[in-house]
């Protein structure tokens, strides 16, 4: 018998589950790069349910209980006496999300004495103390491109909201107001701005196709260049790093993993750099920002606006002073767990699970950690060189 515990997000309030706005989501049976969206061998779940609250418990929980195991659901996951470490001593596998991580540090990868697997249900695993699992020859993996689309759309939606200041025009039509005056003081177009990506893998790139429509100037910067032909078609400028990027662009989005490389690289020395009121979304992770000198930034004026959906750390604290902050446009982390997301993610997971129970490899694009050093996909995004 494996034991497996599910950290996931808290119910609605209104209740499980809820009542849906639409009945089907679209099946997307491959990625842009060509890999095969999940082949799990069946799923128990209806795409477009909500999966990744407790009840929903990613569609697993009937089909691994009915094979024996050992099943915990539960959203509790912070402080020595949480439901998370009291089952982690005998835990073999943990399997959490992004948006509500169940922090592995070395201290509780030490108390997991038997852990063997831990999966991140999404893309990001910097919430698992990779070091730490390598040394513990832990398996550490995610389901790869599930929803780097779901981000890449909720970048440009958040891009589009900043800059033509929709969400104070919404809360004045909320407010019963009309005063266009008051409703357009920084609202502008996007055409024709800079914009700027820091790091074009699957979800920037996928912003660089999607904003190339709205006639903007696009620069990018990543450890590597894109090919000749992508950059010729999209018109893409490429500058050797964030340092020489930030100078020429309106606009900057953030889509590197966080690093040592880029925990806090958006500080106050790279505020400074970037043209008076600019704009950044970074749905990438909170921390590859300085939290206080966003603050500032915002204060002064040398931005414009931010957004994302990424916070350190998570969930974010009431007094988290983004929360408050002027202008800006920030969501729970809510973009790569849209309903559609969640189907993908959670048959990805699935599929994860029947290799490991069956003693069969998991997808390397699949793995981050494996055999004691960083594998498949993890060997690419997460080894810093
Ligand atoms: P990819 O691995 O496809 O792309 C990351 C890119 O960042 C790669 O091109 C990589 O370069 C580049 N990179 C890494 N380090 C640096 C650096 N120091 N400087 C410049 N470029 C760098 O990842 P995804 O696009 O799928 O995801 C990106 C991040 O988005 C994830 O790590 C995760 O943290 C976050 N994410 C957020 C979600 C959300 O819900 N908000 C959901 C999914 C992901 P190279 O090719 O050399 O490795």
């Amino acid at each position: 018998m494996t034991k497996i515990v599910i950290v996931l997000y808290p119910d609605p309030e209104s209740g499980y589950p809820p009542r849906y706005a639409r009945d089907v989501v679209p099946t997307i049976p491959s990625y842009p790069n060509g890999q095969t969206a999940p082949t799990p061998a069946a799923i128990d779940f209806i795409p477009g349910e909500l999966l990744g609250s407790v009840s929903g418990g990613l569609g697993l929980v009937d089909w691994l209980r009915g094979l024996g195991h050992e099943v915990v659901v539960t959203s509790d996951k912070e402080g020595p006496d949480s439901e998370l470490d009291k089952h982690l001593p005998d835990a073999d596998v943990v399997i959490s999300q992004p948006f509500w991580p169940a922090y592995l540090t070395p201290e509780r990868i030490e108390r997991a004495t038997r852990l063997k697997l831990a999966i991140t249900a999404g893309i990001g695993s910097d919430h698992v103390d990779l070091r730490t699992a390598i040394d513990r020859r832990i398996t550490v993996a995610e389901v790869t491109y599930s929803n780097s689309i779901s981000v890449a759309e909720h970048t440009v939606m958040q891009v589009l909201a900043l800059v033509r200041d929709y969400l104070p025009q919404h809360q004045i039509v909320r407010d019963g107001g009309w005063n266009i005056a008051d409703a357009v003081q920084r609202s502008y177009d996007l055409e024709g701005l800079d914009v700027g990506v820091f790091a074009a893998g699957r979800i920037g790139r996928a912003v660089l196709e999607r904003l190339a429509p709205f006639a903007v100037k696009l620069h990018y910067t990543d450890r590597y260049r894109l090919p000749e032909d992508v950059e010729a078609r999209l018109g893409l400028i490429w500058h050797e790093s964030i340092v020489d990027l930030v100078p020429h662009v309106d606009v900057l989005t953030v889509h590197a993993p966080l690093t040592e490389e880029t925990e806090g690289l958006i500080d106050d020395a790279l505020l400074a750099k970037f043209r008076r009121g600019s704009y950044i979304v970074n749905p990438a992770r909170g921390a590859i920002a300085d939290r206080d000198a966003i603050v500032r930034a915002l204060e002064s004026g040398r931005l414009a606006g931010y957004a994302g959906d990424v916070w350190f750390p998570q969930p974010a604290p009431a007094d988290h002073p983004w929360r408050t902050m002027p202008h800006h446009g920030m969501t729970p982390h809510t973009s790569g767990t849209s309903l559609s997301a969640q189907a993908r993610y959670a048959a990805g997971t699935r599929e994860i699970l029947e290799a490991f129970l069956a003693g069969k490899p998991i997808r390397s694009e699949y793995l981050i950690v494996d055999g004691g050093d960083y594998a498949g996909t993890g060997a690419h995004s997460y080894k810093t060189r």
